[in-house]
């Protein structure tokens, strides 16, 4: 059994989409919403994650933790918004969706033409075993681009805008199997997988 440190509903449903071909159970973390949250003011993904799987793993006597840090990085945009991608759009006042996101990401690149639209989602996951984190942090990367208008309605976040070139689909447009496949996510984790085997 595997547990997920995240109140994100779409990182679970990935994660156990990505889960579901190995026979691996994962599950959140019981009481999450009561617990205070992580500080996640780190420079880099690896750092957030590694930050969020150290603090939920204090509250929580599991065999086996995760968390990830993720986002999406625009090459038109310096790789923003990165690390900030879940509060892209946020004010003094108010937090930010996924619309509000997703509306400051198209207006932040109206009039870049297609082939300057290039764009990854990146994953990081850290993980804790019987409370320590490990050392090792496992990454997904995946290439697309950006659309001018959301496609699809699967999924979360950015997925609506995010165009997978070889599949010509959104990831909005993905079963869960299929994002397990092809997203940042399931390669993180299968990465994870793979250490597992190797060490237990
Ligand atoms: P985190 O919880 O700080 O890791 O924030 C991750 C944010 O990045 C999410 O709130 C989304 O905005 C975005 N993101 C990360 N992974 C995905 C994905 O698979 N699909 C769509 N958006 C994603």
């Amino acid at each position: 059994m595997i547990t997920v440190a995240t109140s994100n509903a779409g990182k679970l449903r990935d994660f156990q989409g990505a889960a579901a071909e190995f026979g691996v159970e994962v599950r959140g973390l019981p009481r999450f919403a009561s617990l205070p949250p992580a500080v996640e003011d780190g420079l880099t993904f690896a750092e957030n994650a590694r930050k969020k799987a150290a603090h939920y793993a204090a509250f929580e006597n599991c065999d086996l933790l995760i968390a990830d840090d993720s986002g999406i990085e625009v090459d038109a945009l310096g790789g923003a918004p990165g690390v900030h991608s879940a509060r892209y759009a946020a004010t003094a006042n108010s937090n930010a969706g996924d619309a509000a996101n997703n509306a400051k990401l198209l207006r932040e690149l109206s009039g870049t033409p297609a082939e300057r639209r290039g764009a990854q989602f990146v994953c990081v996951i850290a993980a804790a075993a019987q409370g320590a984190v490990i050392p090792e942090v496992f990454t997904g990367t995946v290439r697309g681009m950006v659309l001018q208008e959301a496609r699809g309605g699967f999924g979360f976040g950015y997925d609506p805008l995010f165009l997978v070139p070889e599949l010509q689909k959104t990831f909005a447009e993905l079963s869960a199997a299929e994002k397990a496949r092809f997203s940042h996510r399931g390669i993180a984790f299968r990465k994870f997988l793979e250490w597992l085997a190797r060490t237990r």
